[in-house]
């Protein structure tokens, strides 16, 4: 296709814009004072910490804790202590753009009702879809839900939310009747056993770990961590398990069989509130005979009977699981295997006692209630006749969607097959995002008509796009957002929109009067949006469902309410027709043994990098992207650590940097799932990614991709530190991470390197050394301060990139500090940076605790201040602190 100019010519659809009526912009919530706090809430995972936010001047914010929010009670993690760093102006997308050139809101936005209107005329409302996103606030979601089910009455919108928990959603609908989290995070405190099943909850969901920390100081709570990796989470725990890939399922079969056999089920809570089907029972046991436990989770008999032996003598059991339960194609069976246990046992709707699935992202929830997944129609409504009806009646639309849509990795598969020819994505970046992200790139290129809207600019997936439109970003935009717990907060606007953004809902309302509907999107404020969202989930529920919004007497000092409140499931009816839950029969997965790809997150970065990459800070825990490797993986295929190491599958091939740890179980390796093209050269763990989905909820299997391993051999490496960050070839190996001057950008390669590529104009200053086969280059400015410095080795050391990084900072570089790459007269060699929020390495720490025998975390905090802000880093300097665990410890940090 070519690019589509701004009047709409060559958008191939042929459909005149002069009946279009102009844009109309409601006015954006006016912005708090300059130094006048507003309580908002977290842009990053599904805690939703409150946050007290002041403006200190131009687009500067003071983040604090909110105090009064129940999900954080004043507390932040790393990431939300440094939001201030994220709110420029850095990269964003300011203005509407046609086929690459900028143009009037008027015409972009007649550029995309003319592109849906005239693909649905030619192709049918199936031909068009739109991808969303947990970033998207409720009224947002609201908004294109409508849009897609009720006025083009095509379900073909679903979201980055289905990577995250679909199978959680489809474990609760088969059990609960209704996609409800039956506990809240008050259950954390009350709970005597914690169980966290795929979670490294640490490092993604920092402040429910503190109040898991903090349950078990206070009452003594057992925490066990299932897991194949021994994070940072499972290091702490009482019992960690480090169980076979995809085992979860045989091992909570096991423990409820074990359970019946110890005559420890509610026998009661089963007669009056569970159905259970027929030959439930005798289902479950066979798979796991004759040695099959063992074998599908690979655990020892010593450690199942004591996982076993906790459960029996601890009844207020909370389970957790998260992304490493559902990313699985047994995702939706590992979430009923654990909702089973929690029924027959009678260990929910009490406190302390429930399954609980954490949501990854801020508004997943939110999406979920709305219907921002292709397979719900709109507040937990199905695709009956009778719900399709209810919903339309509410809507007074002229179309409902006939059947659920195609979900995430078939909707780019149609994309691919030419199904789809108008794909609208929304506040995500699905070229780095989805599995197979190669695929779904070339998919997305090929698609007549790609709109974009997004904060930045040029992602890998805006850079694919005829038309982008300027979302506006955290601490513009204004309305609700759900957290996993049920509850709806605000997110309130801080600054004036940058550039010409706007609001999404206020986008897709714009985009819907364009075509005809504008009786269904007269809204005038985000407050309008939601109170119908609210009333549509009062209006289209007879009791039968535990959605009910409570209608807001005043949307702009709206508190944090939760939904359903502690106990949605009233005096223990469920949203089934009879009322009662369903244990559901779920098999064990039995796969093949191969080596696989497990992918996850780092504790400081979010997503793919647009906001936190930002943060300087943000950027110095893991600055680019290591494969972890088990000891005896690493030597059988040639590696060693910090050297590089490639990964291939079926979908693609992923290159790293090596990080050797008996952290990994054998055989399984393990990446980030962050880094993008423009901060890695090859590290975009989601090219080798496959696709095999959870059948039930279409979830891709994230945690498990067949690949194989081998060294990547280099012929020299190094590290550039730069003001300005040059263009950088994929002939070499590089990540960049930001600096708070410039970029440290790691290099290595084969052959010859053009250093002059690397380099800026100015006093170029160089020394060698043939025999190590070490260069070391530095360019200082007319200014005489330095501009770039570049150390490479064939097989030498490389110098503490701390230091060197601190001189793009001063005013003068000394040309023979610089070429020896340390100062004349030695600081103390930090290490790498643990403690973001105070700047305090490793090598301090450990120094620190020799010196002054410290024996404790709150010891170090006092000696050092570490871990005493956000605490995110605390994990980590209790590794630091137990000698039997100092040798576990991520040597990538050492
Ligand atoms: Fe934000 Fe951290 Fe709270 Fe998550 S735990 S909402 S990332 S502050």
């Amino acid at each position: 296709m070519t690019s589509p100019s701004p009047s709409g010519e060559g958008l191939g659809w042929g459909v005149s814009l002069t009946t279009l009526s102009p844009s109309r912009q409601p006015p954006p919530p006016a912005p708090p004072l300059k130094g006048r706090g507003a309580k908002t809430t977290c842009p990053y995972c599904g805690v939703g910490c409150g946050i007290i936010a002041t403006p200190t001047g131009e687009r500067k914010v003071e983040i604090k804790g909110d105090p009064d929010h129940p999900a954080n009670r004043g507390k932040l993690c790393s990431k939300g202590t440094h939001l201030g760093e994220t709110v420029g102006l850095e990269g964003r997308l300011l203005h509407p753009e046609v086929g690459g050139a900028r143009v009037s809101w008027d015409e972009a936005l007649d550029a995309v009702a003319v592109g849906l209107r005239e693909a649905i005329n030619s192709y049918g409302p199936e031909s068009v879809a739109i991808y969303g996103s947990g970033q998207l606030l409720t009224e947002d979601y609201y908004a294109a839900n409508k849009l897609m089910k009720g006025y083009i009455g095509t379900a073909n919108i679903d979201t980055n939310s289905r990577l995250c928990m679909a199978s959680a959603v489809v474990a609760h609908n088969r059990a609960f009747g209704e996609d409800v989290v039956p506990v809240s995070y008050d259950d954390i405190d009350a709970a005597d056993l914690i169980i966290l099943v795929g979670s490294n909850t640490a490092w993604c969901h920092p402040i429910i770990w503190q109040r898991i920390e903090a349950a078990r100081a206070a009452n003594g709570a057992k925490l066990v961590v299932i897991d194949p990796r021994r994070t940072e989470t499972a290091a702490g725990a009482d019992l960690h398990l480090a169980i076979a890939p995809d085992g979860d399922t045989a091992l909570f079969n096991a423990a409820l069989l074990e359970m019946r056999k110890r005559g420890l089920l509610d026998e009661t809570y089963l007669a009056q509130h569970v159905a259970t089907p027929d030959g439930f029972w005798d289902d479950l046991a066979p798979p796991l005979q004759g040695g099959g436990l063992e074998s599908l989770t690979g655990l020892s008999a010593t450690d199942l009977t004591t996982f076993f032996d906790l459960i029996a003598t601890h009844p207020r059991t909370l389970t957790l699981f998260s992304m490493g339960a559902n990313q699985s194609v047994g995702g939706v069976d590992k979430g009923n295997a654990i909702i089973n246990l929690h029924l027959a046992m009678g260990r929910i709707g009490k406190p302390g006692a429930g399954p609980f699935s954490i949501t990854g992202q801020p508004n997943a929830m939110g999406g979920r209630e709305v219907g921002g997944l292709a397979t719900t129609l709109a507040v937990h409504l199905g695709f009956s006749d009778e719900d399709r009806a209810t919903a339309q009646s509410f809507w007074n639309s002229p179309n409902i969607a006939p059947k659920p849509g195609l979900k995430a990795v078939d909707l780019f598969r149609a994309v691919d097959s030419g199904q789809i020819k108008v794909l609208w994505i929304m506040a995500t970046n699905p070229a780095v995002s989805m599995p197979d992200a190669g695929f779904v790139r070339a998919a997305i290129a090929k698609c007549p008509l790609v709109i974009v809207s997004d904060i930045i600019a040029d992602t890998d997936t805006a850079k694919l796009a005829h038309i982008k439109l300027p979302a506006m970003g955290w601490g513009e935009k204004d309305g609700t957002v759900t957290n996993s717990e049920r509850v709806i907060s605000r997110q309130r606007a801080l600054f004036a929109a940058a550039g010409e953004a706007r609001a999404d809902w206020a986008i897709i309302a714009e985009v819907a009067r364009r075509m005809g509907f504008a009786d269904g999107f007269n809204w005038a404020s985000n407050a309008e949006v939601f109170s119908e969202y609210a009333a549509m989930t009062r209006a289209c529920n007879t009791g039968k469902r535990a959605l009910i919004v409570p209608a807001t007497d005043d949307y702009e000092t709206m508190q944090p309410v939760q939904w359903g409140g502690a106990s949605p499931f009233k005096k223990d009816r469920y949203s089934t027709p009879d009322g009662k839950a369903r244990l559901v029969p779920v098999l064990p997965l039995r796969l093949p043994k191969t080596p696989t790809l497990n992918t996850g997150r780092y504790r400081d970065q979010w997503h793919t990098m647009t906001r936190t990459g930002l943060s300087p800070r943000l950027s110095q825990h893991r600055p680019e992207p290591l494969l972890e490797v088990h000891p005896e993986d690493a030597a059988s295929h040639g590696l060693f650590d910090r050297g590089f190491a490639q990964v291939d599958s079926t979908a693609g091939k992923s290159r790293f940097r090596v990080h050797i740890t008996d952290t990994q179980r054998l055989g399984e390796f393990f990446a980030p799932m962050h880094w993008t093209d423009q901060l890695s050269s090859e590290g975009r763990s989601n090219r080798a990614v496959t696709t095999q989905v959870d059948p039930h909820s279409g979830q891709p299997g994230f945690k498990n991709s067949a690949v194989r391993l081998s060294a990547y051999p280099t012929d020299w490496r190094g590290f550039l530190v730069t003001r300005e960050r040059p263009t950088l070839s994929d002939d070499i190996f590089w990540t960049a991470s930001r600096l708070p001057d410039g970029w440290l950008i790691e290099l290595a390669g084969q052959g010859a390197i053009d250093t002059a590529a690397l380099l800026p104009r100015g006093e170029l200053l160089e020394a060698f050394d043939k025999a190590r086969g070490t260069r070391r280059l530095a360019v200082r400015a007319e200014d005489g301060s330095l501009a770039a410095a570049l150390f490479l080795t064939r097989s030498g050391t490389l110098p503490e990139r701390g230091w060197i990084a601190g001189q793009l900072s001063a005013d003068q570089a000394s040309a023979p500090e610089l070429l020896a790459g340390r100062p004349v007269t030695p600081t103390p060699d930090r290490g790498p940076i643990i403690c973001v929020c105070f700047d305090v390495g490793t090598k301090t720490i450990l120094a620190a605790v020799a010196d002054q025998r410290l024996t404790s975390v709150e010891a170090v905090g006092t000696a050092l201040n570490a871990g005493t802000n956000c605490g995110s880093c605390r994990p980590a300097i209790r590794a630091l602190l137990d000698p039997t665990k100092l040798a576990q410890l991520d040597r990538a940090i050492a």
